[in-house]
Formats: structure tokens, sequence, C-alpha cells
């Protein structure tokens, strides 16, 4: 199959992690007989200094004529003083927009070989397999009216939570549907005591619920679901909510099973899939060489089984992350006691041995 798709590195550690998960997709494609046609275009801070644009027209050509789209993560406190339109974050908002990617995917799942990472006690973690379905284009970070005006000691600011009927559906949809195929239950997180777009969202998602009899629904607010997050991982199965909520509770969600590091998400519903690893281009960290690639290898993962439906590919990639799990190999966030730490690149080229060594042993096989 010819995969063509387009390359965002974006910034930070977007552009470190984003090496690493290409030269997997590389390595899976050359052990499964795939061809790749890749564009590598800017996106975020990068764009905006070489541009002046975070999100430039060939970038968004590129990506709309592609099959998927991989990106990193943008965003860098050189850009904090810009206005809005040209910050990095406004370049991933808009390019979200233009794929018109509303359903944000983000699993979050207990390695066997992590319960140790966790800060959790390993009996709460063990097993926990949770899958996020945040609404992407919806409330607060899209909402208008949105502004800062006024005199300064007075200024105020106002931004919109605002949610329709039928986006609210359609994601709803998208998290039954996939629930069918996991444990058959869908949490639905709101804050329908005080939100008049959650009592909106809690009704919707309830009528929707009636068509999927086999699915068992719930509901809770959203700080009880984030207490209930940290007790309880291994209760959850698929939780629904929406735009700022989701992105919240999938960070703890990271912090939970080990590192925000490890956490994959597909952005899907669109005309191309966006696929990008949950975490930001954290400049704390940046340029050293040590950021944890998994997130963005295991986000190739996903784009191989959301957008060309290659299940065995995208399984092989996450069997030779769960085997570089289980030889000890740690990069410097999930490292714990006398652990030694493992560089950005020699992780990724730990995945890439256990690919090319499932590869031969496949072949091995067919002989
Ligand atoms: P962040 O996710 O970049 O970092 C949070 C913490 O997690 C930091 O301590 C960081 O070192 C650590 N971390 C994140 N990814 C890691 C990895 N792969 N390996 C090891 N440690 C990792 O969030 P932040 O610091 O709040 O934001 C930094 C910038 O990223 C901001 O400009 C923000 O707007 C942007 N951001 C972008 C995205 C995105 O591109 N999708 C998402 C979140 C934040």
């Amino acid at each position: 199959m010819l995969l063509k798709l387009t390359i965002l590195p974006g910034d930070g550690i977007g552009a470190e992690v984003t090496e690493q998960a290409v030269l997997v997709l590389q390595a899976v494609a050359e052990a499964f007989g795939h061809q790749l046609q890749l564009e590598r275009k800017l996106i975020g801070g990068a764009a905006v200094a070489a541009a002046n644009d975070p999100l430039p027209a060939e970038t968004i050509q590129a990506c709309l004529s592609s099959s998927a789209v991989l990106l990193g993560a943008v965003g860098s406190p050189a850009f904090d003083d810009y206005p809005r339109h040209l910050r990095p974050e406004a370049g991933l908002l808009r390019l979200r927009r233009e794929l018109g990617a509303y359903a944000n995917l983000r699993p979050a799942v207990c390695f066997p070989a992590l319960v140790d990472s966790s800060p959790l006690r390993a009996e709460v973690v063990r097993g926990t397999d949770i899958l996020i379905v945040r609404e992407l284009l919806g409330g607060l970070y899209f909402g208008e009216p949105r502004s800062i005006a006024g005199e300064a000691g007075s200024r105020v600011a106002v931004n919109t939570m605002a949610y329709d009927e039928p986006s609210i559906e359609r994601i709803a949809r998208v998290a039954f549907d996939l629930a069918m195929k996991r444990r058959r239950k869908v949490l639905s997180v709101d804050k329908a005591n005080v939100l008049e777009c959650s009592r909106l969202w809690r009704e919707v998602v309830t009528r929707c619920s009636k068509d999927y009899s086999g699915v068992q629904l719930s509901h809770m607010y959203v700080d009880s679901a984030a207490m209930s997050l940290v007790q309880h991982p291994g209760d959850f199965d698929v939780v629904l909510t929406e735009n700022m909520f989701g992105d919240i509770l999938s960070d703890q969600a990271g912090g939970v099973v080990g590192s925000l590091g490890l956490l994959a998400s597909a952005s899907v519903g669109g005309r191309v899939g966006l696929y990008e690893p949950v975490h930001g281009s954290a400049p704390d960290i940046a340029g050293k060489g040590i950021a944890n690639p998994l997130g963005a290898i295991l986000s190739v993962a996903m784009l191989l089984r959301h957008s060309f439906q290659l299940g065995n590919e995208a399984a092989c990639i996450e069997n030779a992350v769960n085997e570089t799990l289980n030889q000890g190999f740690r990069t410097a966030d999930l490292a714990r006691g006398d652990e030694k730490p493992v560089s950005t690149s020699a992780m990724g080229y730990q995945v890439v041995e256990a690919i090319v060594r499932s590869g031969a042993l496949k072949a091995r096989e067919s002989i």
C-alpha cells in the first residue's frame, strides 16, 4: 500500500519525538512491504519564525492532500507575548478545524512493565485501560465571542463555552461505537450541576444511549471524575467528554499510567486524520535528547489502524513498545530508583530493533 503522509514535527520535543516515530514508521513499512511518501511541513513556532504564520497555507494544502497527518507538538515560551493569532497553539487549533477532526481519541493504558512507574500503588494502577473520547472542535477553545478588553487595571476577559446538539450527538456516537468494541461502558463527564452546556450534553448523550442498549452509560461531574481517576483508574473504560475537560483529564491519565510521554492520540471524523502524542513541546527538556518518544511512536500505530485499517502493522508497533519496556529500557520520565535512563533516540532505536526482529521471525515462520 502507498502511505502518503504529511509530517509536522513542530516545536521543542515535538521535533525530537517525531524523528523517532518516523524511523519506526519506516521500519514497519519495510517489514510489511508498504511504500511511504512523506512530506515534512512547518507548524507552530517554527512556522511563525519562518513564515510569520503558525499554519502556513502550504502546510494546510499538504495535509489536506495526504491520507493522514503525523504531528509532534507546538508551543514555545518565545511566543508568549505574541498576539493570539500568531501564537503556535493557534496554528494547531486551526489545523484541527481545517481537517474537521472533531473526535479526539486518547488511550491511557498501564503497560505491565510500568506498574511501578506510576505514582499510584501498583495494585491501584494495574490493568488500567481507558479510552478518553474528547470533543475537539467546540467548547471554550473555539467559542465566540472571546476577548480581553478595557483599560489597564480594569480589563475584562471573555471566553464562550457553546455546544449544539448535533456536535454533542456525533461525538457521543463515536464513544458508544468504540465502547461496543471494548468493555461496553461509557462514562460521560460534565458539570451539569452548574453549566447549561453540560445540561444539554447530558440530555443528548442520554438520548443517544437508547440506540446502544448493550452499553452501560453513567454520568459524573468533572471534579468527581478527576478524583475517581486516581482512586480507581481500573474502573474506567470509555470516557466521553467535552474539549477542555478532556484536555485536562487526559494529562491526568498520563500521570496515572506513569508519564504523559506515553500517551498517543488520534483526531478523526474529518477529511484527514491527525495523529499526535498528547504531550506538548516541553520547553523544560527540549534539546536535551531525553524526551520519551513512545507517545509519538504509539500515535503511528493509531495512524495505521484508523487511517489505513492496518491492524497487524499497528499491533506490531504496540508489541515492539511492550517488548522494549519489558526489556527494561526507560527514558528519564519513566526511570525509577537505580534504573539508568536511555535517550530519546536510544528508546526509538530499541523499538525499531524489536520491529525488525519480529519481521525476521515472521519471515522464518513462513519458510
Ligand atoms: P507539556 O506537555 O509540554 O509538558 C508537561 C510536563 O511533562 C513537562 O514537565 C514536560 O517535561 C513533561 N513531558 C511532556 N512530554 C514529555 C515526554 N515526551 N517525555 C518526557 N517528559 C515529558 O505541557 P506544558 O509544559 O504545559 O506546555 C508546554 C508548551 O506546549 C506550551 O506552549 C503549550 O501550549 C504547548 N502544548 C502543546 C500541545 C500540542 O502541541 N498538542 C499540547 C499541550 C501543550
